[in-house]
Protein backbone atom coordinates (compact mmCIF):
# COMPACT_ATOMS: atom_id res chain seq x y z
CA UNK A 1 0.00 0.00 0.00
CA UNK A 2 1.43 3.24 -0.64
CA UNK A 3 -0.65 5.74 1.18
CA UNK A 4 0.64 8.47 2.45
CA UNK A 5 -0.27 10.24 5.50
CA UNK A 6 1.69 13.23 6.62
CA UNK A 7 0.82 14.63 10.44
CA UNK A 8 1.65 18.38 11.67
CA UNK A 9 5.15 17.32 10.23
CA UNK A 10 7.86 19.97 10.41
CA UNK A 11 11.55 20.94 9.88
CA UNK A 12 14.05 23.12 11.63
CA UNK A 13 17.13 24.07 10.58
CA UNK A 14 19.80 25.34 12.67
CA UNK A 15 21.64 27.87 11.10
CA UNK A 16 24.26 31.31 12.54
CA UNK A 17 20.90 33.46 11.82
CA UNK A 18 18.81 30.77 14.37
CA UNK A 19 16.29 28.61 13.90
CA UNK A 20 14.93 28.29 10.57
CA UNK A 21 11.50 26.56 9.85
CA UNK A 22 11.45 25.34 6.46
CA UNK A 23 7.90 23.13 6.68
CA UNK A 24 5.40 24.40 9.53
CA UNK A 25 3.02 21.92 10.64
CA UNK A 26 1.57 20.41 7.66
CA UNK A 27 -0.75 17.55 7.52
CA UNK A 28 -1.80 16.02 4.29
CA UNK A 29 -3.19 12.64 2.79
CA UNK A 30 -1.76 11.18 -0.64
CA UNK A 31 -4.21 8.32 -1.56
CA UNK A 32 -3.04 5.33 -3.00
CA UNK A 33 -2.33 5.39 -6.63
CA UNK A 34 -2.77 8.90 -6.55
CA UNK A 35 -0.34 11.39 -8.51
CA UNK A 36 -0.23 14.80 -5.99
CA UNK A 37 2.28 17.68 -6.93
CA UNK A 38 4.33 19.65 -4.54
CA UNK A 39 3.93 23.27 -6.05
CA UNK A 40 5.41 26.63 -4.56
CA UNK A 41 8.69 29.24 -5.14
CA UNK A 42 12.07 28.26 -4.36
CA UNK A 43 12.43 28.33 -0.89
CA UNK A 44 8.95 27.81 0.40
CA UNK A 45 9.70 24.34 1.41
CA UNK A 46 9.12 21.59 -0.97
CA UNK A 47 12.15 19.72 -1.73
CA UNK A 48 12.95 19.02 2.13
CA UNK A 49 9.11 18.43 2.63
CA UNK A 50 9.86 15.51 -0.13
CA UNK A 51 13.37 14.65 1.64
CA UNK A 52 11.77 14.03 5.16
CA UNK A 53 9.26 11.07 2.82
CA UNK A 54 12.28 10.32 1.42
CA UNK A 55 14.57 9.49 4.56
CA UNK A 56 17.17 11.81 3.43
CA UNK A 57 16.02 14.27 6.50
CA UNK A 58 15.54 14.31 9.54
CA UNK A 59 11.86 15.42 10.77
CA UNK A 60 11.61 17.60 13.85
CA UNK A 61 8.05 17.26 14.44
CA UNK A 62 4.90 15.27 13.56
CA UNK A 63 5.03 11.76 11.82
CA UNK A 64 5.04 10.09 8.51
CA UNK A 65 3.11 6.71 7.13
CA UNK A 66 3.40 4.52 4.45
CA UNK A 67 0.37 2.95 4.51
CA UNK A 68 -0.24 1.76 8.55
CA UNK A 69 3.90 2.23 9.41
CA UNK A 70 5.59 5.23 11.03
CA UNK A 71 8.82 6.03 9.00
CA UNK A 72 10.09 8.25 10.83
CA UNK A 73 12.82 6.15 12.54
CA UNK A 74 12.76 4.05 9.34
CA UNK A 75 15.95 3.92 7.04
CA UNK A 76 15.08 5.59 3.78
CA UNK A 77 16.65 2.05 1.79
CA UNK A 78 13.64 0.38 3.94
CA UNK A 79 10.60 2.80 3.21
CA UNK A 80 9.55 1.26 0.22
CA UNK A 81 10.30 4.68 -1.85
CA UNK A 82 12.39 5.40 -4.68
CA UNK A 83 13.17 8.80 -5.68
CA UNK A 84 14.35 9.70 -8.86
CA UNK A 85 16.48 13.33 -8.47
CA UNK A 86 16.97 16.74 -10.86
CA UNK A 87 20.66 16.35 -11.38
CA UNK A 88 19.45 12.41 -11.77
CA UNK A 89 22.35 11.62 -9.23
CA UNK A 90 23.39 8.43 -11.69
CA UNK A 91 27.03 6.68 -10.75
CA UNK A 92 29.39 7.70 -13.66
CA UNK A 93 31.75 4.87 -13.19
CA UNK A 94 28.94 2.48 -13.60
CA UNK A 95 27.02 1.41 -17.25
CA UNK A 96 23.39 1.79 -17.25
CA UNK A 97 22.57 -1.53 -16.48
CA UNK A 98 24.74 -1.60 -13.00
CA UNK A 99 23.01 1.72 -12.42
CA UNK A 100 19.99 0.04 -12.40
CA UNK A 101 20.52 -3.17 -10.75
CA UNK A 102 22.52 -1.77 -7.86
CA UNK A 103 19.70 -0.81 -5.46
CA UNK A 104 18.06 -4.39 -6.60
CA UNK A 105 21.33 -6.23 -5.23
CA UNK A 106 21.74 -3.73 -2.19
CA UNK A 107 17.93 -4.07 -1.07
CA UNK A 108 16.64 -7.10 -2.27
CA UNK A 109 17.88 -10.89 -2.25
CA UNK A 110 16.40 -11.00 -5.73
CA UNK A 111 18.43 -13.73 -7.68
CA UNK A 112 21.32 -12.41 -10.35
CA UNK A 113 18.44 -13.52 -13.51
CA UNK A 114 15.58 -11.88 -12.10
CA UNK A 115 17.68 -9.23 -11.49
CA UNK A 116 18.72 -8.98 -15.14
CA UNK A 117 15.49 -10.21 -16.12
CA UNK A 118 13.47 -6.93 -14.19
CA UNK A 119 16.28 -4.59 -15.58
CA UNK A 120 15.74 -5.35 -19.54
CA UNK A 121 12.14 -5.22 -19.18
CA UNK A 122 11.56 -1.77 -17.45
CA UNK A 123 14.68 -0.73 -19.65
CA UNK A 124 12.51 -1.42 -22.55
CA UNK A 125 9.58 -0.08 -21.08
CA UNK A 126 11.56 3.15 -20.65
CA UNK A 127 12.84 3.14 -24.42
CA UNK A 128 16.47 2.46 -23.39
CA UNK A 129 17.07 -1.08 -24.06
CA UNK A 130 20.06 -0.65 -26.73
CA UNK A 131 21.88 1.85 -24.14
CA UNK A 132 22.60 -0.88 -21.08
CA UNK A 133 25.95 -0.96 -21.75
CA UNK A 134 26.89 2.60 -21.95
CA UNK A 135 27.98 4.96 -18.94
CA UNK A 136 26.21 7.78 -18.23
CA UNK A 137 28.29 10.14 -19.64
CA UNK A 138 27.99 9.46 -23.18
CA UNK A 139 23.57 9.42 -22.67
CA UNK A 140 21.70 12.86 -23.81
CA UNK A 141 20.20 14.63 -20.66
CA UNK A 142 16.82 12.87 -22.10
CA UNK A 143 18.47 9.31 -21.67
CA UNK A 144 19.99 9.88 -18.95
CA UNK A 145 16.75 11.07 -17.15
CA UNK A 146 15.24 7.73 -18.76
CA UNK A 147 17.88 5.86 -16.55
CA UNK A 148 16.80 7.49 -13.63
CA UNK A 149 13.33 6.84 -13.95
CA UNK A 150 14.05 3.19 -15.00
CA UNK A 151 16.48 2.71 -11.69
CA UNK A 152 13.43 4.37 -9.25
CA UNK A 153 10.83 2.04 -11.76
CA UNK A 154 13.11 -1.42 -11.45
CA UNK A 155 13.09 -1.42 -7.59
CA UNK A 156 9.02 -1.94 -8.05
CA UNK A 157 8.57 0.92 -4.82
CA UNK A 158 5.37 1.73 -3.05
CA UNK A 159 6.04 5.43 -3.75
CA UNK A 160 7.65 7.34 -6.35
CA UNK A 161 9.05 10.54 -5.03
CA UNK A 162 10.03 13.03 -8.48
CA UNK A 163 12.50 15.73 -7.18
CA UNK A 164 12.09 18.61 -10.15
CA UNK A 165 13.08 15.53 -12.57
CA UNK A 166 12.44 17.62 -15.67
CA UNK A 167 14.18 20.84 -15.49
CA UNK A 168 17.25 20.11 -16.86
CA UNK A 169 16.03 19.15 -20.28
CA UNK A 170 15.54 21.77 -23.16
CA UNK A 171 11.45 22.84 -23.33
CA UNK A 172 10.69 20.16 -26.19
CA UNK A 173 11.87 17.50 -24.22
CA UNK A 174 10.52 18.34 -21.21
CA UNK A 175 6.90 18.75 -22.59
CA UNK A 176 7.30 15.21 -24.30
CA UNK A 177 8.64 13.11 -20.68
CA UNK A 178 5.79 15.23 -18.67
CA UNK A 179 3.31 12.50 -20.68
CA UNK A 180 5.40 9.43 -20.28
CA UNK A 181 5.84 10.32 -17.02
CA UNK A 182 1.83 10.22 -16.72
CA UNK A 183 1.96 7.12 -18.96
CA UNK A 184 4.10 5.45 -16.53
CA UNK A 185 2.32 6.30 -13.17
CA UNK A 186 -0.68 5.51 -15.12
CA UNK A 187 0.60 2.20 -16.41
CA UNK A 188 2.01 0.85 -12.70
CA UNK A 189 -0.46 2.81 -10.70
CA UNK A 190 2.24 4.20 -7.81
CA UNK A 191 1.82 6.62 -5.66
CA UNK A 192 3.31 9.70 -6.55
CA UNK A 193 5.02 12.39 -4.99
CA UNK A 194 6.05 15.31 -7.08
CA UNK A 195 7.90 18.37 -6.45
CA UNK A 196 8.01 21.50 -9.32
CA UNK A 197 8.56 24.95 -9.03
CA UNK A 198 6.58 24.99 -12.61
CA UNK A 199 3.07 25.30 -12.16
CA UNK A 200 2.07 24.48 -15.48
CA UNK A 201 3.95 20.92 -14.83
CA UNK A 202 1.88 20.82 -11.58
CA UNK A 203 -1.35 21.53 -13.84
CA UNK A 204 -0.97 19.27 -16.17
CA UNK A 205 0.40 16.23 -14.50
CA UNK A 206 -1.14 15.71 -10.77
CA UNK A 207 -4.42 14.58 -9.63
CA UNK A 208 -3.96 16.91 -7.08
CA UNK A 209 -1.82 19.64 -6.23
CA UNK A 210 -0.36 21.19 -3.11
CA UNK A 211 0.72 24.77 -2.83
CA UNK A 212 3.44 25.89 -0.13
CA UNK A 213 4.39 29.29 0.72
CA UNK A 214 6.89 29.74 3.22
CA UNK A 215 6.52 26.00 4.21
CA UNK A 216 3.11 26.53 4.82
CA UNK A 217 0.51 24.95 2.70
CA UNK A 218 -1.97 27.30 1.27
CA UNK A 219 -4.20 25.14 -0.50
CA UNK A 220 -4.75 21.23 -1.75
CA UNK A 221 -7.19 20.41 -4.84
CA UNK A 222 -7.44 19.19 -8.03
CA UNK A 223 -5.97 21.13 -10.91
CA UNK A 224 -9.79 23.08 -11.59
CA UNK A 225 -10.25 23.29 -8.02
CA UNK A 226 -7.06 25.75 -7.28
CA UNK A 227 -7.47 27.39 -10.18
CA UNK A 228 -11.31 28.24 -10.00
CA UNK A 229 -11.44 28.45 -6.70
CA UNK A 230 -8.16 29.72 -4.83
CA UNK A 231 -8.08 29.98 -1.36
CA UNK A 232 -6.34 33.16 -1.03
CA UNK A 233 -4.50 35.68 -2.65
CA UNK A 234 -0.93 33.54 -3.27
CA UNK A 235 -2.52 30.64 -5.26
CA UNK A 236 -4.74 33.05 -7.61
CA UNK A 237 -1.30 34.77 -8.35
CA UNK A 238 0.77 31.44 -8.46
CA UNK A 239 -1.87 29.75 -10.55
CA UNK A 240 -2.28 30.13 -13.98
CA UNK A 241 0.10 31.77 -16.59
CA UNK A 242 0.00 34.94 -17.49
CA UNK A 243 -1.26 34.88 -14.07
CA UNK A 244 -4.61 36.77 -12.46
CA UNK A 245 -4.81 40.62 -12.64
CA UNK A 246 -4.96 42.36 -9.51
CA UNK A 247 -6.66 45.94 -8.49
CA UNK A 248 -6.35 47.37 -5.07
CA UNK A 249 -10.55 48.41 -4.81
CA UNK A 250 -12.30 50.09 -1.63
CA UNK A 251 -16.50 48.77 -1.90
CA UNK A 252 -18.70 51.55 -1.17
CA UNK A 253 -22.58 51.07 -1.32
CA UNK A 254 -22.19 47.76 -3.69
CA UNK A 255 -19.58 49.54 -5.54
CA UNK A 256 -15.91 49.00 -6.46
CA UNK A 257 -13.66 51.78 -6.07
CA UNK A 258 -10.62 51.20 -7.69
CA UNK A 259 -7.56 53.84 -8.82
CA UNK A 260 -9.10 54.37 -12.20
CA UNK A 261 -12.78 53.00 -12.71
CA UNK A 262 -15.54 52.07 -10.76
CA UNK A 263 -17.66 48.89 -10.72
CA UNK A 264 -20.88 47.88 -9.11
CA UNK A 265 -21.20 44.37 -8.57
CA UNK A 266 -24.11 42.09 -7.54
CA UNK A 267 -25.98 43.14 -4.14
CA UNK A 268 -25.56 39.59 -2.75
CA UNK A 269 -21.70 39.37 -3.67
CA UNK A 270 -21.44 42.73 -2.02
CA UNK A 271 -23.04 41.45 1.26
CA UNK A 272 -20.45 38.48 1.00
CA UNK A 273 -17.70 40.89 0.64
CA UNK A 274 -18.83 42.86 3.50
CA UNK A 275 -19.46 39.57 6.05
CA UNK A 276 -15.93 38.21 5.44
CA UNK A 277 -13.81 40.98 5.36
CA UNK A 278 -11.52 41.93 8.15
CA UNK A 279 -10.49 45.84 6.71
CA UNK A 280 -12.00 47.97 3.88
CA UNK A 281 -8.97 47.24 1.55
CA UNK A 282 -9.53 44.59 -0.97
CA UNK A 283 -7.96 43.00 -3.82
CA UNK A 284 -9.92 42.77 -7.28
CA UNK A 285 -8.73 39.31 -8.86
CA UNK A 286 -10.20 38.29 -12.69
CA UNK A 287 -8.14 36.35 -14.91
CA UNK A 288 -7.26 37.24 -18.17
CA UNK A 289 -9.51 35.15 -20.21
CA UNK A 290 -12.29 36.19 -18.00
CA UNK A 291 -12.34 39.62 -19.01
CA UNK A 292 -14.86 40.19 -21.85
CA UNK A 293 -14.39 42.74 -24.75
CA UNK A 294 -17.98 41.78 -26.32
CA UNK A 295 -19.33 44.13 -23.78
CA UNK A 296 -22.69 45.27 -25.40
CA UNK A 297 -22.05 48.61 -24.14
CA UNK A 298 -22.75 47.89 -20.38
CA UNK A 299 -20.69 48.96 -17.64
CA UNK A 300 -17.47 49.42 -19.43
CA UNK A 301 -14.21 50.26 -18.60
CA UNK A 302 -12.18 51.60 -21.19
CA UNK A 303 -8.16 51.44 -21.92
CA UNK A 304 -5.30 51.66 -24.17
CA UNK A 305 -4.05 48.72 -25.83
CA UNK A 306 0.20 49.31 -25.25
CA UNK A 307 1.12 45.72 -26.24
CA UNK A 308 -0.41 43.13 -28.29
CA UNK A 309 0.85 39.45 -27.86
CA UNK A 310 -0.01 36.66 -30.55
CA UNK A 311 0.01 33.05 -28.71
CA UNK A 312 -1.69 31.62 -31.93
CA UNK A 313 -5.06 30.35 -31.30
CA UNK A 314 -5.21 33.25 -28.59
CA UNK A 315 -4.09 36.99 -28.32
CA UNK A 316 -2.86 38.61 -24.81
CA UNK A 317 -3.94 42.42 -24.79
CA UNK A 318 -1.96 44.38 -22.23
CA UNK A 319 -3.88 47.57 -21.66
CA UNK A 320 -3.21 50.56 -19.65
CA UNK A 321 -5.52 53.11 -18.41
CA UNK A 322 -2.84 55.58 -16.23
CA UNK A 323 -2.10 53.59 -13.27
CA UNK A 324 -3.62 50.69 -14.03
CA UNK A 325 -2.80 47.79 -15.60
CA UNK A 326 -4.97 44.76 -17.42
CA UNK A 327 -4.20 41.72 -19.14
CA UNK A 328 -6.49 40.75 -21.29
CA UNK A 329 -7.10 37.16 -23.28
CA UNK A 330 -8.93 37.02 -26.24
CA UNK A 331 -9.36 35.26 -29.75
CA UNK A 332 -6.65 34.81 -32.26
CA UNK A 333 -8.60 36.39 -34.79
CA UNK A 334 -10.01 39.24 -33.27
CA UNK A 335 -8.04 42.56 -34.99
CA UNK A 336 -6.86 45.35 -32.72
CA UNK A 337 -4.05 47.67 -33.02
CA UNK A 338 -1.99 49.07 -30.40
CA UNK A 339 -2.49 52.82 -29.48
CA UNK A 340 -6.40 51.77 -29.82
CA UNK A 341 -9.06 52.29 -27.24
CA UNK A 342 -10.27 48.83 -25.94
CA UNK A 343 -13.92 48.53 -24.28
CA UNK A 344 -14.36 45.87 -21.99
CA UNK A 345 -16.36 44.58 -19.27
CA UNK A 346 -15.88 42.32 -16.06
CA UNK A 347 -18.15 39.64 -15.61
CA UNK A 348 -19.71 38.86 -12.01
CA UNK A 349 -19.52 35.59 -11.98
CA UNK A 350 -15.47 35.52 -12.49
CA UNK A 351 -14.72 38.00 -10.04
CA UNK A 352 -12.44 36.99 -7.43
CA UNK A 353 -12.38 39.33 -3.89
CA UNK A 354 -9.21 39.18 -1.28
CA UNK A 355 -8.92 41.04 1.60
CA UNK A 356 -5.80 42.87 1.04
CA UNK A 357 -4.42 42.43 5.25
CA UNK A 358 -5.23 38.48 5.39
CA UNK A 359 -5.27 37.24 1.44
CA UNK A 360 -8.34 35.50 1.93
CA UNK A 361 -10.54 34.82 -1.06
CA UNK A 362 -13.99 36.30 0.50
CA UNK A 363 -16.21 35.09 -2.53
CA UNK A 364 -15.03 31.39 -2.39
CA UNK A 365 -18.15 29.19 -3.50
CA UNK A 366 -17.85 27.45 -0.10
CA UNK A 367 -19.28 23.87 -2.22
CA UNK A 368 -16.72 24.03 -4.24
CA UNK A 369 -13.96 24.77 -2.52
CA UNK A 370 -11.58 21.86 -0.92
CA UNK A 371 -10.06 21.50 2.61
CA UNK A 372 -6.07 21.97 2.53
CA UNK A 373 -5.98 18.49 4.58
CA UNK A 374 -8.53 16.62 2.26
CA UNK A 375 -8.06 13.00 2.24
CA UNK A 376 -11.35 12.05 0.28
CA UNK A 377 -9.79 11.67 -2.84
CA UNK A 378 -9.15 7.80 -4.05
CA UNK A 379 -7.54 7.18 -7.16
P1 LIG B 1 12.32 24.53 -2.12
O1 LIG B 1 12.53 23.08 -2.42
O2 LIG B 1 10.87 24.90 -2.10
O3 LIG B 1 13.12 25.44 -2.99
P2 LIG B 1 13.74 23.93 0.32
O4 LIG B 1 12.98 22.83 0.94
O5 LIG B 1 15.00 23.57 -0.41
O6 LIG B 1 12.78 24.80 -0.62
O7 LIG B 1 14.14 25.00 1.44
C1 LIG B 1 13.20 25.54 2.35
C2 LIG B 1 13.93 26.46 3.31
O8 LIG B 1 14.83 25.72 4.13
C3 LIG B 1 14.77 27.53 2.63
O9 LIG B 1 14.69 28.70 3.39
C4 LIG B 1 16.16 26.94 2.69
O10 LIG B 1 17.12 27.97 2.69
C5 LIG B 1 16.14 26.20 4.00
N1 LIG B 1 17.06 25.04 4.00
C6 LIG B 1 16.97 23.97 3.17
N2 LIG B 1 17.95 23.08 3.45
C7 LIG B 1 18.67 23.60 4.47
C8 LIG B 1 19.82 23.16 5.23
N3 LIG B 1 20.41 21.99 4.99
N4 LIG B 1 20.27 23.98 6.21
C9 LIG B 1 19.68 25.16 6.48
N5 LIG B 1 18.59 25.62 5.81
C10 LIG B 1 18.10 24.87 4.83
Amino acid sequence: MGRITINNVRKEYDSDAGTICAVEDVSLNVADGEFLTIVGPSGSGKSTLLRMIAGLEDITGGEIKIGDTIINNIAPQNRGVAMVFQNYALYPHMSVRQNMSYGLKLTTDLGKEEISRRVEDTAEMMGIGDLLDKKPNNLSGGQQQRVATGRAIVRQPDVFLFDEPLSNLDAKLRLHMRTELQRIQEDLETTSVYVTHDQTEAMTMSDRIVILSDGSIQQVGTPAEVYAQPTNQFVADFIGSPSMNFFDVRLEHGVLHGEDFEYEIPPELATTVRENRQSNDLVLGIRPEHISVDTEGKDTIEATLEVLEHEGSDNYLYLSKSETEWTVRVDGNTRFEPGESVEFTLPADHLHIFDAETGENLVLDEAASTETDDSSVTA
